[in-house]
């Protein structure tokens, strides 16, 4: 395959995730011509899907986004893909101080903050509107706790309420910065939890066929060894063993890894080097994938599309993250998720400490897998009291899965915290053409972070190509 390769491209995009593929893609639009390696069998990075035997089809990081991602993919890819995204309707929680079902709006979070946890109005409009103004300027000391205490001293039930659903959705905790906090909460508040419809199978085919479109070399199954720096310039890239020229290099693989491995730390000064040693990984997942046998259903309005379960008393971000599981976060997915496929499935994921898996003996880790799956059934249980009679087939990921399909070190979910951010967008300077696109803290991942992270990268490229 690799005979068709030419000898050198203007852009190499090192890594198929979210951001890799729209960063390749805005890249190509504006004329330059682009390598998109992925060392995977198949494009998306984490925004990714498998298929087992007797027809299940299991999305792995199709949850739920912000209503931004319609604008993005208008923007960036095409009419029909943001055509497919539609709402989230029915988000639950579930935990010994309480059992609501919501939008996941401001509107509704608030009529539920005034209502039902006797909030006063002034301080709920005060939070709102405190998160809604936070931006990347602020200061970085400022934390969520502090934000909390300010608007709900005391209140436990809230910041359980508040907080559960996006350290979830990004592995943040009660100490990062509030604004990495106010920005996320408050794009999904602005209108609610969004999904793809037709499973991300379908999205990451629409965009292949885009990306084919408008020009990408596209190369699965290639795993990139080696960006070749030459005088603080990059020169190109080891691909399989092949070396390919390039004036300059995306790349959507785990930032650290960029670092110390693609490029080599002989490449960078002391400083900087101090500077990314400090950054730290983000945390990685367990999940457990269910699939009902044909014909079986599940009761929409017991089941919802998103469930935050916990048996935990009380709320703490790094109960979150214990094998001692208490919290599971169950998607739940009904024949129109995909138009066309009659099955339900269900998805249980919490987040995980990588160490906890990373150095078991294979017995241990295969038990700790059954357990996991066991518990989830136990768990899923008292939603769904016939659940295993229902259930064809089920199968665990930890975060060695994560790590292996996708080489993040730490098997991280979320890339790196905040700090990241800064590393990321410095490596141009350090040297010229080196670009980074891919989960840094908690605002550039997820699918919305991730692609606008690649769109703003893209920018960068096509501003550097035009000058040299
Ligand atoms: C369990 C779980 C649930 C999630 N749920 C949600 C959710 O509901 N909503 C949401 O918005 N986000 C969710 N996320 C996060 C979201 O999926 C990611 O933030 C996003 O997809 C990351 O995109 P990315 O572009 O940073 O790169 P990634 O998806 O991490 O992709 C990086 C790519 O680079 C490739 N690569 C690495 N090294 C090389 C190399 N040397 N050569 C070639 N290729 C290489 C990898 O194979 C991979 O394909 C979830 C994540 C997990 C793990």
């Amino acid at each position: 395959m690799n005979d068709t390769l030419r000898e050198s491209y203007d852009v190499v995009v090192i890594g198929a995730g979210l951001a890799g593929m729209t960063a390749a893609n805005t890249i190509a639009r504006a004329g330059h011509s682009v390598l998109l390696v992925e060392q995977h069998y198949k494009l998306g990075g984490l925004a990714t899907w498998f298929h087992r035997k007797g027809g299940h089809i299991f999305d792995i990081s199709l949850h739920g986004f912000p209503v931004g991602m319609i604008k993005s993919c208008r923007r960036y890819w095409t009419a029909e893909i943001a055509d497919s995204i539609v709402q989230l309707k029915h988000i639950r929680f579930d935990n010994p101080m309480f059992s609501l079902e919501t939008t996941f709006t401001r509107e509704d979070f608030s009529k539920l903050l005034f209502e039902r946890f006797r909030i006063p109005a002034e301080n709920v409009t005060g939070f709102f509107d405190a998160a809604r103004a936070m931006s990347h300027l602020d200061d970085q000391a400022y934390t969520t706790r502090r934000l909390f205490e300010k608007f709900f001293p005391g209140r436990q039930d809230v910041v359980r309420l508040l907080m559960e659903p996006i350290t979830y959705a990004n592995g943040s905790t009660l100490e990062d910065p509030a604004l990495t906090y106010g920005i996320v909460f408050s794009n999904f508040m602005s209108k609610g939890v969004y999904t793809f419809q037709g499973g991300s199978d379908r999205l990451i085919r629409l965009m292949r066929d885009d990306m084919r479109k408008n020009g990408v070399d596209i190369r699965f199954a290639c795993e990139v060894q080696k960006v070749h720096v030459e005088r603080r310039k990059v020169a190109g890239v080891t691909l399989d063993g092949r070396r390919i020229g390039c004036r300059a290099v995306v790349s959507n693989a785990n930032l650290l890894g960029t670092i110390f491995q693609l490029v080599g730390e002989e490449q960078f000064d002391k400083d900087f080097l101090e500077e990314a040693r400090a950054v730290r990984l983000n945390n990685s997942s367990t999940q457990v994938y269910m699939a009902l046998k044909p014909g079986e259903t599940l009761d929409e309005n017991v089941c919802g599309d998103l469930l935050f379960s916990s048996t935990a008393p009380e709320f703490r971000t790094d109960m979150l993250l214990s094998r001692a599981i208490t919290s599971r976060t169950y998607s739940f997915y009904y024949p129109r998720t995909r138009p066309g496929h009659d099955r339900c499935y269900a998805v249980a994921s919490t987040n995980a400490n990588y160490a906890d898996w990373a150095d078991l003996p294979p017995d241990e880790y295969e038990a700790g897998k059954r357990n996991l799956i066991e518990t989830t059934l136990e768990g899923i249980s008292k939603y769904v009291p016939d659940f295993r009679e229902k259930l064809a087939y089920s199968e665990a990921a930890t975060p060695k899965t994560f790590e292996r399909y996708t080489k993040h070190w730490g098997g991280a979910s979320f890339g790196t915290k905040f700090e990241g951010l800064a590393v990321s967008r410095s490596l141009p300077e350090r040297i010229a053409g080196l670009y980074h696109a891919g989960s840094v803290g908690i605002i550039m991942s997820g699918w919305l972070g991730a692609m606008n992270y690649g769109v703003i990268v893209a920018n960068d490229v096509d501003a550097f190509l035009m000058k040299i």
